[in-house]
């Protein structure tokens, strides 16, 4: 892939409006310990805290593993991204306006720059299709499994945006194809639409199954756990690997649950998505 040189005032523009502390917090709990926060360090396993950040040089250092570097260099690390990747992510977040070396090099900027927005896009309207499917008729068995056999309150349901995928092979296919237009790779990028196996054409990763909408740090929709309402196997199913979602660096539950964290120095780990929400139903964030 070619990647677009940034114009260094960019970079610098980007360094100077980035706060670690925030950028970290998204990935690792942190605790002010005097000027610096302590957290647990993402790059090595550990049970006390020995990754340290400090807002006032903006750079992490680990005393176990030794692993450190600045905001850019973290989230090259963590996500094995290029770094033009992560610059380019940071000035969004902080609304950088993003210049190129090249003036041609900007339409290549432009194209990286809304795949990925793309793919947060089509993952906040595929969670809205399926909630709003869980109210409609079809939904009834899935709304009835949440409120009866879990005893999820309306306002729990609400609050994880639990959906319904409707039975049928292309139905979310055809709303975000045919319907809303995103491209056809975009879709299937984002791990929702499968090609057919023998002959052409797609069909919908997630059929007649109750949808939990999995989040990264800052709230936004990556992937997609689910359950089946059926007596198809697997009893659950995740999305794939995407480019927004890695499996083993996502916790389901952390973007609720992280000030709670953080203002109680404690977290309640617990194995399925229905235990988090539960505890979440009764007041323990
Ligand atoms: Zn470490």
């Amino acid at each position: 892939m070619n990647i677009p040189r940034l114009h260094p005032d960019t970079i610098q523009d980007v360094k100077q409006r980035v706060d670690i502390v925030e950028v970290i917090g998204d990935y690792v709990v942190l605790k002010k310990r005097g000027k610096d926060y302590l957290g647990l360090c993402p790059f090595h396993d550990e049970k006390s805290p020995s990754f340290s950040v400090s807002p006032a040089k903006q750079m992490y250092y680990c005393f176990g593993c030794q692993a450190g570097g600045n905001a850019f260099k973290f989230l090259m690390e963590l996500g094995k991204r290029s770094f033009s990747d992560v610059v380019l992510d940071l000035a969004r977040r902080y609304q950088v306006p993003v210049q190129t070396l090249e003036p041609e090099q900007k339409k290549e900027l432009q194209r990286q720059l809304s795949l990925r927005e793309q793919l947060y896009e089509i993952m906040a309207v595929a969670a809205g299709f399926y909630h709003h499917t869980l109210f409609q008729p079809q939904g009834k068995i899935a709304l009835d499994y949440l409120l009866q056999k879990r005893q999820l309150s309306p306002e729990t349901i609400q609050q994880f945006q639990l959906g319904y995928a409707p039975e049928g092979w292309e139905t979310l296919y055809r709303y975000l194809i045919e319907q809303k237009r995103y491209p056809l790779a975009a879709v299937e990028q984002a791990g929702l639409i499968r090609a057919r196996q023998t002959g052409s054409g797609y069909y919908d990763q997630f059929r007649h199954r109750l949808m939990i909408p999995i989040r990264d740090g800052q709230g936004r929709a990556i992937a997609f756990g689910s359950r089946t309402l059926g007596q198809d196997e697997p009893k659950y199913l995740n999305s794939p690997e995407t480019p927004l979602f890695h499996k083993g660096k996502t916790l389901f539950g952390l973007d609720q649950a992280k000030t709670a964290i953080q203002k109680t120095d404690q977290a309640i780990l617990v194995e399925g998505y229905f235990d988090v929400i539960a505890l979440h139903q009764v007041g323990i964030q």
